[in-house]
C-alpha cells in the first residue's frame, strides 16, 4: 500500500474528502487529478457489484485493466454507480470519467456521449420462473407481463418491436426486475443474456429461475465517454491487450463462469482498432 495520498492530503487541505474516500474504500485513495472516476453498476452479479467494499465482475475487470495502461493504480479509481437510464447525463456533467456498465454502443447514444471498444458482445434474451415453459422468446408475449429497465437498450427493443402485444414495466435496475419475478408479478424480465446468466446463479436465485437462452438483438459493450473524449486509441490498445494476453478470457470466466453461461464466440472478443465505435450498419 502506497501511503503518498497522505501528504498531498494534507498539502490539498481536503481531510473532510480524504475522511470519506478512506471510509469508502477502506483503504488508500486519491482524489482530485489523480483520480480516475468509473461509472459502473452496483446489482449485476459476475458483470458490476458492490459487494460490502469490494467491487467484482467482468465490467469492473476490464474497467481495473483499462485504468491501469492508463496510468491508474487500483486505489485511483474512484467507482461510482451508474444506473441505466443516467449514463449518458453522467458523462455529460462530467461526474464520472469512464463508464463500464453493460452500456451497449447505440446510435441515440452516439449523439450525446462517445464509446471506446466494444470489449464485449452479448445479446438481448428472457429470464423467467424455472418452471416456465411458455415463454420461448420474444414472440411468444403475448398477453405476458415484461419487466425491464428505463434508459435501456433492452426496454426500447421491445417498445419499438412487441409493444402492442406485451405489458412492460419498466424498473430502475434489472436486480428490481428480479423481485417482481420472484413474487410472480410479471412473466419475464428481458436485457442481456449475460446480465440474466449472472442474476439466475445468484445462491437466492439458483434453481428458481432460468435464462430462455434465445438472443433476439446484438449488444456491443463500449466504454462510455463524454463526446469529444480523445480516449478511444488508449482503451482501445488497453482491451486488444488484454485479449492478447489471455486476461479478458480469464476475467470472464472468473466472472461468469460459475453460471454455466456461454458468449458467442464469433463476436467475441471484439478486435479494436484506434478509432471511437460507430454503430454496425447491418
Ligand atoms: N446493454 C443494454 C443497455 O445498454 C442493457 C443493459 C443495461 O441496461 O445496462 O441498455
Amino acid at each position: 500500500m502506497a501511503y503518498s495520498f497522505l501528504t498531498k492530503k494534507a498539502a490539498a487541505g481536503t481531510a473532510l474528502a480524504a475522511t470519506a474516500a478512506l471510509v469508502f474504500t477502506g483503504c488508500g485513495s486519491s482524489t482530485g487529478e489523480d483520480t480516475l472516476r468509473i461509472g459502473i453498476k452496483y446489482d449485476q452479479p459476475g458483470l458490476g457489484y458492490q459487494d460490502g467494499r469490494e467491487y467484482t465482475g467482468f465490467d469492473t475487470e476490464v474497467a481495473r485493466y483499462v485504468a491501469n495502461e492508463l496510468g491508474y493504480a487500483e486505489d485511483q479509481i474512484e467507482w461510482v454507480e451508474s444506473p441505466s437510464s443516467n449514463r449518458e447525463n453522467m458523462l455529460s456533467n462530467g461526474q464520472v470519467d469512464m463508464i463500464f456498465a453493460t452500456y451497449s454502443i447505440s446510435e441515440t447514444r452516439l449523439k450525446t456521449v462517445d464509446f471506446a471498444g466494444p470489449y464485449f458482445v452479448a445479446g438481448q434474451d428472457l429470464l423467467v420462473q424455472e418452471g416456465n415453459t411458455d415463454v420461448t422468446g420474444p414472440e411468444s408475449l403475448g398477453g405476458k407481463d415484461l419487466c425491464s429497465v428505463t434508459g435501456s437498450t433492452s426496454a426500447k427493443k421491445i417498445q419499438d418491436k412487441y409493444t402492442s402485444t406485451v405489458q412492460l414495466v419498466q424498473q430502475n435496475s434489472y436486480s428490481d426486475c428480479v423481485v417482481a419475478l420472484n413474487a410472480g408479478m410479471v412473466d419475464a424480465v428481458t436485457t442481456d443474456d449475460i446480465i440474466l446468466a449472472g442474476l439466475a446463479s445468484t445462491k437466492a436465485n439458483k434453481g428458481e429461475l432460468k435464462v430462455v437462452g434465445n438472443t433476439f438483438t446484438t449488444e456491443r459493450y463500449g466504454v462510455g465517454l463524454p463526446k469529444g473524449s480523445d480516449k478511444c486509441p488508449a482503451i482501445n490498445a488497453a482491451i486488444n491487450k488484454m485479449v492478447e494476453t489471455g486476461v479478458w478470457e480469464e476475467a470472464l470466466a472468473k466472472s461468469v463462469g460459475d453460471s454455466g453461461f456461454k458468449y458467442n464466440t464469433e463476436l467475441n472478443p471484439p478486435k479494436l482498432t484506434d478509432a471511437c465505435a460507430t454503430v454496425e450498419k447491418k
